[in-house]
């Protein structure tokens, strides 16, 4: 059984933005059942709905940093997702007398300060939800704790945790840490920005290919049921012995998969121990200097004409990334592919995405369109492929006009 990877890019605007075909950042990742967001802009859960995104599944949010663009949607999306039941304060307060700590249907991770960020934009705005949230905060050595005790919460909240920093300097694991994993294995680490701002990594497990019809079929012929076939998925390595001495084996495997979301980052060294060899690295690249009138930003003068360098430094010195940056950590850690977002709002035409697609190429020294712009409403697939092929497979859907 396959289980593909899919990622929704739902905003690929720079704060800039929103444009008028870009809203700002937010992707969607969904595996087997379940649906995680990274980023939260304003309009995300519009941004939803345009892109017929079904949030049914939908129970985690991931936040890289606290920046405007990246955050504003998050109050608005639980009101939306976690809709459905007009609470009043004292039917709240009876359902958590009747669910002391009920598991939460929306967990939230993030930096310091996201879960006051929250608590208070709900606080303040009056915001009831029809279900509960958590806010788990992975906090950097000296950071403050944000108080979980029951007066402190909001009405919705659960209390969540706090995730220190490991000894090398990563939070491993994270879903583990909290209880509901389902296959997702999350690290995260802390790349270079203006604040605090963190690179999610997605690691899918390989999965068991499809069982071969011949096994369903010996099954018929000695009258076993087909639900036998469980424990070989238990148990790969013994093979299932049919009375006229067969053995039914293992069908193999699809490889797993590996994806790294950076936040907005000058540079994402930090995140290079967990990143090596990602089927796909989705890169900012929010400045780049272009050979077309006006696409040159950060600001450039007649009297100061920019150049490649001083495009980098400038865009450096604000946190961000140019195609030479993204190109040269995607070579630094052997990734597969590349998709790059976060781009500022004066690239908007096509030209502009071919050239920055080639910029990142080169300096990445692969070509083959291994590196792609991403637009709103784009959809990748990784396919798990089986274990002896190269490379994952990735399907690139392009948004429907
Ligand atoms: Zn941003």
């Amino acid at each position: 059984m396959r289980k593909d990877v899919e990622l929704t890019f739902l905003g690929t605007s720079s704060g800039g933005g929103p444009s008028r075909t870009r809203n700002c950042s937010s992707l969607a990742v969904s595996r087997e059942g379940r649906a995680c967001l990274v980023d939260c802009a304003e309009g995300t859960f519009r941004q939803l709905q345009l892109f017929s995104f079904k949030t049914k599944n939908l129970d985690t949010v991931f936040i890289t940093h606290l920046h405007a663009d990246h955050v504003l949607g998050l109050v608005p999306l639980l009101g939306s997702v976690l809709s459905g039941v007009a609470n009043t304060p004292v039917l709240l307060a009876r359902f958590k007398a009747r669910n002391p700590s009920p598991k939460p249907s929306i967990n939230i991770y993030g930096p310091s300060g996201l879960r006051s960020l929250v608590r208070t934009t709900l606080s303040l705005t009056s915001t009831q939800l029809g279900a509960t949230y958590a806010v788990h905060e992975l906090l950097l050595p000296g950071e403050a704790l944000t108080s979980c005790s029951v007066d402190d919460m909001h009405l919705n909240e659960v209390a969540g945790r706090d995730l220190a920093q490991g000894d090398d300097g990563f939070w491993r694991d994270i879903l583990r840490e909290a209880g509901s994993s389902n296959g997702w294995v999350v690290d995260v680490g802390e790349i270079a920005h203006r604040v605090s701002s963190f690179g999610y990594i997605l690691t899918f497990p390989p999965t068991p290919r499809t069982f071969p019809p011949s096994h369903l079929e010996s099954l018929k012929i000695h009258n076993l049921h087909p639900s036998l076939l469980g424990k070989l998925l238990k148990s790969p390595h013994e093979p299932i012995e049919l009375p006229n001495g067969e053995k039914l084996e293992h069908p193999g495997w699809n490889k797993g998969s590996k994806v790294a979301i950076l936040g907005d980052t000058s540079d994402a060294s930090g995140v290079r121990e967990l990143a090596r060899g990602v089927d796909l690295l989705v890169h900012e690249c929010t400045n780049a200097h272009l050979p077309f009138p006006s696409t040159t930003t950060p600001s450039s003068s007649k009297k100061d004409p920019a150049t490649f360098e001083s495009v980098r430094e400038k865009s450096a010195a604000r946190g961000h990334s140019t195609p030479d940056v993204a190109g040269a950590f995607a070579r630094s850690i052997d990734a597969k592919r590349v998709v790059l977002n976060h781009f500022s709002t004066i690239f908007h035409l096509d030209s502009h995405m071919l050239e920055i697609e080639r910029q990142t190429e080169e300096a990445w020294g692969r070509t083959g369109r291994r590196v792609v712009c991403a637009k709103d409403g784009m959809r990748l697939v990784l396919r798990g492929v089986e274990d002896d092929e190269e490379d994952v497979a990735l399907d690139v859907h392009e948004p429907s006009p």
